[in-house]
C-alpha cells in the first residue's frame, strides 16, 4: 500500500510528516520509522498497534517530544518539534502532553493528589479547580486522594496516572500500554477513562497497544509494520482487529 502524506489539517492534535528513524550505523543500522506521515485529529482515540519491533514506542516517544527523528518533522498542534531546542521542547511536553507509561511512575512518597498536580507544580501552574475535581471525579478518585501509591491497587494507580495526564488540559495525551500491567478488568476501566476523557472532555489521546481488545476502545487504529503505517481501521471491533492483524502475519510468512 502507498502512503501518501495527509493534507494539512486545523484539526490535527499532533502529525507527523515523513517521519524517519535510524538507530546505529553500517552492521547495526535498524531502521525503527521509514518515512511515517500520519495525523492524530482532534478529541479523538488513536491506537497504534503493530508486531513487536514495527516502531511503535519509536513513533510515540518521537510524537510525544521525548525522542527526535532522524528526519521529517513532528508537530505539536500547530509547533514543529525541530525547530526548538531541549529546554523549548521540555516546557512544550510538560505544556501541551501528557503521557501514561505501562509502570504507572507515580512518586510513592506523594498523595494521589500530589502525583496528578505535581507536574504543574512543576513548570509553576496550577490546575483549575473545576477542572481538577472533574477529572479526579471521572477517573473515581475522589475518595482516594490522600493515599499513596502504595495504598492503591495497580488499577487505581494508574487511574492516578491518567488523572495526571489529563489535569494540565493537554493538547494530546500519549499512552504506551496503559494496561499493560493491569488485570483485565481494571485494563477495561482504564480504557472506558481514556474514551471517557475524549468523548465527555474533549482530549485527544494517541495509545500504543498490543491488545486488540485494547484497541477495540479506540475510534481509529493504526497499524505498523517495518517502521512503515500498513493500514487502518475506523470504529473497530476487537474481531476486525485480531483479524487485521492475522492477515499481516500471513503477509509476512509468505513475503
Ligand atoms: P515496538 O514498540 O513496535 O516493539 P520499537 O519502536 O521499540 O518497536 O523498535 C523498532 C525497532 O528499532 C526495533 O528493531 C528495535 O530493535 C529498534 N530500536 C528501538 N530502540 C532502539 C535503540 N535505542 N537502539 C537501537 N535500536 C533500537
Amino acid at each position: 500500500m502507498t502512503t501518501h502524506a495527509p493534507a494539512p489539517s486545523r484539526t490535527a492534535a499532533a502529525r507527523a510528516d515523513g517521519l524517519s528513524k535510524v538507530y546505529g550505523e553500517g552492521g547495526t543500522r535498524v531502521v525503527a520509522l521509514d518515512s511515517v506521515s500520519v495525523e492524530f485529529a482532534r478529541a479523538r482515540f488513536t491506537a497504534i498497534m503493530g508486531p513487536s519491533g514495527s516502531g511503535k514506542s519509536t513513533l510515540l516517544h518521537c510524537l510525544a517530544g521525548l525522542d527526535r527523528g532522524t528526519a521529517g518533522s513532528v508537530r505539536i498542534g500547530d509547533t514543529e518539534l525541530s525547530g526548538l531546542n531541549d529546554r523549548q521542547l521540555t516546557r512544550l511536553r510538560r505544556e501541551k502532553t501528557g503521557f501514561v507509561f505501562q509502570a504507572f511512575n507515580l512518586l510513592p512518597t506523594l498523595t494521589a493528589l500530589e502525583n496528578i498536580t505535581l507536574p504543574m507544580a512543576i513548570g509553576g501552574g496550577r490546575p483549575d479547580r473545576r477542572w481538577l475535581e472533574q477529572v479526579v471525579e471521572s477517573v473515581g478518585l475522589s475518595g482516594r486522594l490522600g493515599h499513596r501509591p502504595a495504598q492503591l491497587s495497580g488499577g487505581q494507580q494508574q487511574r492516578v496516572a491518567v488523572a495526571r495526564a489529563l489535569v494540565s488540559r493537554p493538547e494530546i495525551v500519549f499512552a504506551d500500554e496503559p494496561t499493560g500491567n493491569l488485570d483485565s478488568r481494571s485494563g477495561a476501566e482504564v480504557l472506558g477513562l481514556l474514551r471517557g476523557a475524549v468523548r465527555e472532555l474533549g482530549q485527544t489521546v494517541v495509545m500504543v497497544t498490543h491488545d486488540p481488545a485494547a484497541a477495540a476502545h479506540a475510534d481509529r487504529v493504526v497499524f505498523l509494520a517495518d517502521g512503515r503505517i500498513t493500514d487502518e481501521l475506523h470504529a473497530p471491533t476487537a474481531e476486525a482487529v485480531l483479524e487485521r492483524m492475522r492477515r499481516f502475519d500471513t503477509a509476512s510468512r509468505t513475503s
